[in-house]
């Protein structure tokens, strides 16, 4: 079934992506995971396609396009692999909060190297000692004169290492009340006085994402990078995280069909007691439940994205779907995997890469047990 959103447009985009990923990623990927990181050259190929930001409009460089494009570039990025995600949350993530809270000043300043590639970006809430609770970062900013001076640690950065300009969560009142009050955004350019990297962290899996920690030592941001107002930072979050979740699940109903495409093929081809693998009324039943429920994930993902466009309130829809297509795409990963046996354990095969990168899908962009409690307050249960 095709999603309501999807027009010819989109095809043609999908069509020519699809090519430019086949030539420009596909033969590379296993590169990328080896280096833990997609080099730049890839996202400046990517923005002089057209890939990146295309949602920009024209004075930023991109072209207006509709929430469907970006929807036909995370799958085909996710089709690659799941350490692709950098880009998506480049694009569709951390780009919005300087479009929707920055003013035109900041905007020229900007945006227009965030369509070529020239910038990348990420955006750091989490720390070692907070991530589900958001509002108990400790992470300051005090302004002196024409700076904030900034102070703290964050970890699992997305673009961590590459990052050009990070939007940091911090607080720029620690004493507010409530503590959500006090929380503020700053961009951090790289070559800010006082800012650091970390380590690159050592994953699981998204073993080409260069996911790492920031230090900030008394780092200078010019007041001119506070995004917004000050103090208004965590209800800037709460609106633009809708759709970092509706990305996470995205990706995750779009690996799911992958990991069904790998499979179905390797179970016809497969032999056991003189006769395939698909032969087995066990692997028709298994795969025959994987499809439908992968199916069902995908019409409720496809309407929500609907919704999402026509701007509707989805906060529930959205906490649904990522929970539940990120709990489905470990299991959708661990069913097919078994079905392919010990070549499914194997690094040559995608299945196994596929098995290491879906759990993270149900702990980023807030937690699996954090989406039930957001349903569960507008269910009016809290
Ligand atoms: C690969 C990767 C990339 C990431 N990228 C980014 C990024 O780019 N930027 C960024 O800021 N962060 C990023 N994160 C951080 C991520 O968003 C956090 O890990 C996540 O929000 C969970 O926070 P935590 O790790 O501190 O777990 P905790 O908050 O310590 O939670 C531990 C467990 O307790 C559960 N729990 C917590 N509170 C409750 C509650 N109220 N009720 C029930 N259960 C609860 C959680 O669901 C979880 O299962 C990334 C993480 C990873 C692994």
């Amino acid at each position: 079934m095709k999603a309501s959103y999807i027009t010819e447009e989109h095809e043609i985009l999908r069509k020519s992506l699809k090519k430019f990923l086949q030539k420009e990623a596909v033969p590379y990927f296993k590169e990328w995971e080896k280096n833990g990181e997609i080099p730049r050259s890839f996202w400046r190929k990517m923005g002089t396609q057209g890939y990146l930001c295309p949602w920009l409009g024209e004075a930023y460089g991109g072209f207006g396009a509709d929430f469907g494009y970006s929807v036909v570039i995370d799958e085909e990025l996710e089709k690659v692999g799941t350490g692709t995600i950098g880009i998506g949350l480049h694009n569709d993530i951390v780009v919005p909060y300087i479009h929707e809270y920055g003013m035109e000043e900041q905007k020229n300043r900007w945006l227009p190297k965030c369509t070529t590639g020239e910038w990348i970006t990420a955006i750091a809430m989490t720390e070692p000692g907070a991530g589900s609770d958001l509002a108990s970062i400790k992470t300051t900013a005090y302004k002196e004169g024409d700076y904030y001076v900034v102070n703290g640690e964050k970890t699992f950065i997305t673009n961590g290492v590459h990052a050009d300009a990070v939007v940091v969560v911090c607080k720029t009142d620690p004493n507010a009340k409530p503590a959500h009050k006090g929380i503020s955004l700053l961009v951090v350019e790289k070559g800010t006085t006082g800012f650091s990297r970390g380590n690159k962290l050592d994953k699981v899996g998204l073993h080409s994402q260069d996911t790492a920690e920031l230090i900030f030592e008394d780092a200078k941001v010019p007041v001119e990078n506070l995004l917004g107002k000050e103090g208004e930072g965590f209800y800037y979050l709460m609106n633009q995280l809708q759709q970092e979740r509706l990305i996470v699940g995205i990706g995750a109903i779009a690996s799911c069909e992958r990991m069904l495409e790998l499979t179905i093929p390797y179970v016809k081809e497969r032999q056991a007691f003189g006769q395939s693998i698909a032969s087995f009324q066990n692997t028709q039943f298994k795969l025959a439940e994987l499809a439908t429920e992968v199916e069902i994930g995908r019409a409720f993902l496809d309407r929500t994205i609907q919704a999402h466009m026509d701007g509707e309130d989805v906060v529930k829809e959205v906490s649904m779907s990522k929970w539940w297509t990120t709990d489905l795409v470990k299991k959708v990963a661990l069913e097919c995997m078994q079905l392919h046996g010990g070549y499914g354990y194997m690094e040559e095969y995608e299945m196994a890469r596929r098995f290491r990168d879906a759990p993270v899908t149900a702990i980023y962009a807030g937690s699996n047990e954090i989406m039930k409690s957001i349903i569960a307050k507008k269910l009016g249960l809290t």
